[in-house]
């Protein structure tokens, strides 16, 4: 059993962005500036928009925390990204989801310019992923195959199984793999929360993608010998033994799935920080398509 080691794979690919960057600066050419905006005190989104400009400062890109209150209302937000979209000196941003429950999502999404959604959510970008057509693609699917393709893992001809549909992770990983790409050519089935016999689907997997955010759901009995599996959960389970009060648990059950896996994610370390350092290419290719 291998670990596909995002910790590692990340820091591999933060050395080689922080290369690009000192290449940038050296031809007087403009620092890569990603910006942020936060609304509210979520505790899982202040440490990861903090993960994201900390990441920021790491490859010698500039970065922007827009910090807004919980009670901001949604035509100030809107004002907010209207200024960044016009603000030159941003190559990218991302507005950090979950928003508050008065604010419309779709409706704050759809207001980023599409050249400068780093996240890749914007309907004009989701399309080109679809057609295959060059975009920024979502940071999670994104940072799954660069896993996938680093480890070379072979996808072609598999039949992959994708728990989840959301529009961040489970939907474009699903599209992406049966893509014609080096972590693609796969045979794909999605499941979701109204699948009927998601074992029976399971144990057919070679490879298995879990994105429901249920901790500890995917367990040993439900996957097949050699079966990869790539755990893209992150829920925070009481654990009074820590300090914070909490502990990070995927979606797999770990134990019992890695002893058939041939290659697997652990939580945390595995798509978690691929996740961060996709966000930081997608900024770069912002900065370089505006060059
Ligand atoms: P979501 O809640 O938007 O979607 C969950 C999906 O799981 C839904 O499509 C639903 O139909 C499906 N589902 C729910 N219960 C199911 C069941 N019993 N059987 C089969 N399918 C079921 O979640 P999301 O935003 O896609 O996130 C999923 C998990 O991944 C969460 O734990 C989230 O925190 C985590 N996540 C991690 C990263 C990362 O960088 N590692 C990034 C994004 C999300």
């Amino acid at each position: 059993m291998i670990i596909l080691d995002g910790k590692k794979t990340s820091a591999d690919l933060k050395s080689e962005i922080a290369e690009s960057v000192k290449l940038i600066k050296s031809q007087g050419k403009k620092t890569p500036h990603l910006a942020a905006v936060l609304v509210g005190t979520d505790g899982a989104s202040m440490t990861y928009v903090g993960a994201k400009v900390k990441a920021c400062e790491l490859v010698g890109f500039e970065s922007t925390l827009i910090d807004l209150p919980e009670e901001t209302t949604e035509e100030k937000l809107l004002q907010e990204i209207e200024n960044l979209n016009n603000n030159d000196s941003i190559d990218g941003f991302i507005v950090q989801l979950p928003l508050p429950k008065h604010i419309d999502e779709q409706k704050v999404l759809m207001a980023v310019n599409p050249d400068k959604d780093v996240d890749g959510f914007h309907p004009t970008n989701v399309g080109k992923m679809t057609l295959d057509l060059p975009s920024f693609l979502p940071a999670t699917p994104y940072g799954i195959l660069e896993l996938l393709e680093r480890y070379e893992v072979e996808t072609s001809g598999k039949h992959v199984v994708v728990i989840g549909r959301s529009h961040i992770v489970g939907r474009p990983m699903s599209i992406l793999m049966s893509q014609k790409r080096k972590a693609g050519n796969a045979t794909v089935t999605v499941a979701h929360s109204r699948t009927k016999n998601l074992k029976e689907l399971t144990l057919q997997a070679d490879i298995i993608v879990a994105a429901l955010g249920i901790a500890e759901f995917l367990t040993g009995d439900m996957v097949k010998d050699d079966v990869v599996v790539i755990d893209v959960g992150i829920t925070r389970v009481d654990d009074a033994t820590k300090k914070r009060g909490y502990k990070l648990a995927g979606d797999v059950h770990f134990e019992s799935v890695s002893k058939k896996a041939s290659f697997i994610t652990p939580v945390p370390g595995g798509v978690g920080p691929m996740t961060i350092a996709m966000l930081l290419k997608n900024t770069l290719l912002a900065c370089e398509n505006k060059e």
